[in-house]
């Protein structure tokens, strides 16, 4: 199957690390322009690194995207250096433990701004480019915005929306042959993950707990697996694929776990 991605300017946001980091590896290797946000400059130049090493064109920006004008900016930068914009991969976010007990309405809306604004702030900010290259958009959510995980209303509250505005975008870019989906993952492991398996008092315990709830092979999903799914919905291949939301999850979400 030809993905037919060469040449394609592919922007990932987080894009250095993780999710974000098999997106943009999987990219070069399908002979599209990965060009990376992210705010960690270690593990942005360790990407560059290796795509230098292997001679393929890249993007790498740094920024914090919780400062909307960082947006804008990055998006600006990527129009100015490589003229147009084919895909928008919004990635970067993180699970913050805002709860109801332990949080409070500040720190509630500080969660939103490093979960969800800057996706829509890039999409805004992307909108003529890929009006023009008719392009598309891959949103990453998370498993818990239709679970619940407890104790994170800012990042459950911000990866639901993510689930209506790829909806309400696919609407509104339909005059404009510009696909919009989201990406489901729930158990990948990553740094972040690992960040916050480190926070029980028996991180392999509760991995091996984790695991044991997921129906398909009793594993995690592995990023690369994301990151194809990513790259089949923004190629040609998903030419008819609009507004819908794809579990890559092994059955975590809608399999009964009871049965196995
Ligand atoms: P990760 O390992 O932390 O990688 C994300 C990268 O994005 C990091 O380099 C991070 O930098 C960067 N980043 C985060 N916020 C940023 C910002 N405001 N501006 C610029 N860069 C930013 O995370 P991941 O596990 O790959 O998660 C990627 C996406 O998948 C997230 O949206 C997450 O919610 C979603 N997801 C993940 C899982 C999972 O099991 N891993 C499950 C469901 C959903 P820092 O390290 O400096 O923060």
């Amino acid at each position: 199957m030809n993905l037919n991605l060469t040449g394609k300017v592919v922007v990932i946001s987080g894009g250095a690390k993780g999710i974000g980091a098999a997106i943009s590896l999987a990219c070069a290797a399908e002979g599209a322009i990965p060009v990376m946000l992210d705010r960690d400059s270690a593990a942005l130049g360790q990407m560059e690194e290796e795509f230098a090493a292997n001679e393929h064109r890249y993007g790498a920006f740094h920024c914090d995207l919780t400062d909307l004008s960082q947006c804008e900016r990055a998006v600006q930068s990527v129009k100015e250096n490589f003229g147009k914009i084919d895909v928008l991969v919004n990635n970067a976010g993180i699970n913050d433990g805002v709860g109801l007990e332990k949080g409070s309405p500040e720190r509630f809306l500080h969660s939103l701004q490093k979960n969800l604004l800057h996706y829509y702030a890039l999409a805004h900010f992307a909108f003529p480019a890929l009006k023009t290259s008719r392009g598309s958009i891959v949103n990453i959510a998370s498993k818990t915005a239709v679970t619940g995980q407890g104790g994170t209303s800012g990042y459950v509250a911000a990866k639901g929306a993510i689930l209506a505005l790829t909806r309400e975008w696919a609407v509104e870019f339909l005059p404009h042959h510009v696909r919009v989906n989201a990406v489901v993952p729930a158990e990948v492991m990553t740094p972040l993950y690992e960040q916050w398996l480190a926070t029980f008092p028996n991180p392999e315990e509760k991995l091996a707990s984790v695991v044991s709830k997921i129906p398909f092979e009793r594993r995690m999903t592995r990023a690369e697996e994301i990151a194809s799914m990513v790259l089949y919905l923004f190629s040609d291949q998903a030419s008819h694929i609009t507004g819908q939301h794809l579990y890559v999850d092994g059955g975590y979400v809608h399999l009964d776990r009871a049965l196995s």
